[in-house]
């Protein structure tokens, strides 16, 4: 069984609609695809219907903005219930944020380069928005080559034009993801290339409230950063995933690339309120 745990669709800051993302799945020999867009559920009705269709047995999940004092980190909630109002509620005010965040960024951009907010709507497929969609309009621009040079040059948090967005302190974002039924996982949770990284005690006050995995093969964690990992899941009894984080054309990240076993998915499985759609 080949599992993949986190993707993005166009509903975030993937390049693939999901029922692309369904049909690259089953090309790529997985099983069972996770969809994971950023502070949203959108995807889930859609890729429902398309994982019907395609004979790939579909995780909806969503990977939740957080932080951790200074921190940004990711929450993945695996299989809970869209419609519980409160974690609702929370992700909406997340994307609110997002998008003023997203116009004070291209403000700042426009003052250097003449991006427009036009620019970065005509990138974007009506869901959450991020820096990504940023890259793409300064990429359509000609203001850089690709997405990676579009953050090295202009968006990465060290630079001028970088802002912040509203996220929830992460033991927040995990209560509410558990009281949504669903089960919390820390997305790249060794990712330094994107800044500092949660300690061996912060993962371990996490894990006392409830975290109920870590999402250790993944490429932004490098061996040492996964050896590290591995020894934490053990230390507070902490399920291990693996997964690509696929954003379509968006990223080098290739489906399949890490996976995740399948006794690891049947006990977030039993965990949540929420059911896997078996193909
Ligand atoms: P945001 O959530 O708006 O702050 O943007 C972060 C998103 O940008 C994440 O989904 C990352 O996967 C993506 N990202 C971060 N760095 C890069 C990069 N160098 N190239 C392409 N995508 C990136
Ligand atoms: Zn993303
Ligand atoms: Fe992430
Ligand atoms: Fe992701």
């Amino acid at each position: 069984m080949l599992i993949d745990l986190h993707t993005h669709s166009t509903e975030s800051d993937g390049t693939c609609s999901p029922s692309e993302l369904l049909a690259q799945a089953r090309a790529a020999g997985l099983d069972v695809l996770a969809i994971t867009d950023h502070d949203t559920t959108a995807s889930w009705q859609p890729a429902e219907v398309a994982a019907l269709h395609t004979g790939v047995s579909l995780v909806r999940g969503t990977e939740v903005s957080a932080h951790l004092g200074s921190i940004s980190v990711h929450i993945l909630s695996y299989l809970h219930d869209p419609t519980f109002a409160p974690l609702a509620t929370e992700l909406a005010r997340i994307r609110t944020d997002r998008k003023n965040r997203a116009r004070n960024m291209v403000a700042r951009l426009n003052a250097d380069l003449g991006l427009t907010w036009e620019d970065v709507m005509a990138q974007t497929g009506g869901g959450t928005v991020g820096r990504p969609h940023i890259a793409d309009a300064l990429i359509a621009q000609g203001l850089a080559s690709s997405r990676e040079e579009a953050f090295s040059r202009y968006l990465h948090p060290a630079g001028p034009y970088y802002v912040r967005h509203y996220s929830p302190d992460a033991r927040q974002a995990i209560a509410l993801i558990q009281e949504a039924g669903g089960v919390a996982v820390f997305a790249h949770p060794g990712a330094r290339c994107r800044g500092e990284v949660a300690s061996d005690d912060d993962i371990g006050e996490l894990a006392a409230i409830g975290l109920a995995g870590l999402e250790v093969r993944h490429r932004d964690n490098d061996g040492a950063e996964q050896e590290r990992l591995c020894r934490i899941a053990k230390n507070f009894g902490l399920l291990r995933t693996g997964a690509s984080d696929y954003h379509g054309s968006g990223k080098v990240n290739r489906l399949a690339e890490n996976t995740t076993e399948l006794r690891v998915l049947q006990e977030i499985a039993e965990r949540a309120m929420g059911r896997v759609i078996w193909a």
